[in-house]
């Protein structure tokens, strides 16, 4: 089977987004990508995480053809594809219906600075327009409207962040979810402080060399 491994941490970290309660039912997809291999392991469209098994997985090569897998690949392959493309850096895409941040996403509002913990998309997190969901015209939004940033909201829709491996992507997902909740909060009985941009420029450059040094967030995980 290609991209065992990956394929197994598209299983696990599925799971994971129903049990950290970043989406519900078959809401939401994840993919890899092996830029050595040139292929792209990706959730399959329409199951349900806790039926989902490696063999399920779909691989992908970077035009989104099917190489191995039964199953009909996400709908959302365009910007997976898209995504890799854009950002050479990246090496997982994870893709969220999380309640806060969709709540912001349907607002039409961006999330700004109010924690610092928002350093984890960047300096905010920005909004991409409204299209159908699994249409090139959602792709071309998400490209546009994510920028160098780790994470966009997408409007009426979600949340999508990228990492350089899976547990890093997902981890952006986690944290964006739980700023996007303060800021909900934040705003229902005040009116939140927003760190200036100065500090947020620091933030970012501590979180370069945050937690151990041969094991930052994610290392040496897929
Ligand atoms: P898939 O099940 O096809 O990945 O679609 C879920 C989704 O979130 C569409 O935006
Ligand atoms: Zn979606």
């Amino acid at each position: 089977m290609r991209l065992q491994p990956q394929r197994e941490a598209i299983v696990r970290f599925g799971r994971k987004l129903i049990t950290s309660q970043l989406t519900t039912g078959a809401g939401g997809n994840l993919s890899v990508c092996d830029r050595a291999a040139g292929l792209i392991a990706i959730s399959p469209s329409g199951i349900d995480y806790f039926d989902l098994q490696a063999k399920d997985v779909v691989v992908v090569d970077g035009d989104g053809y099917v190489v191995e897998g039964r199953c009909k690949p996400s709908s959302e392959l365009d910007f997976h594809l898209a995504l890799y493309r854009s950002r050479p850096e990246i090496a997982a895409v994870v893709h969220t219906h999380s309640v806060y941040a969709t709540t912001m996403a349907c607002l039409g509002w961006e999330i700004p600075a109010v924690h610092y913990l928002v350093g984890f998309s960047g300096h905010k997190v920005p909004l991409a327009p409204y299209a159908t969901f699994g249409t090139p015209q959602l792709a071309e939004h998400v490209v546009r409207g994510i920028g160098s940033f780790n994470a966009v909201l997408l409007a009426n829709h979600g949340l999508v962040s990228v990492g350089t491996d899976l547990a890093r992507a997902f981890n952006v997902a986690e944290e964006i979810e739980l700023v996007a909740r303060i800021y909900y909060q934040a705003r229902s009985v005040g009116e939140p402080v927003i760190l200036p941009e100065a500090e947020m420029e620091r933030v970012l450059a501590k979180f370069a060399s945050y937690g151990q040094p041969q094991r930052g967030f994610g290392d040496n995980q897929i």
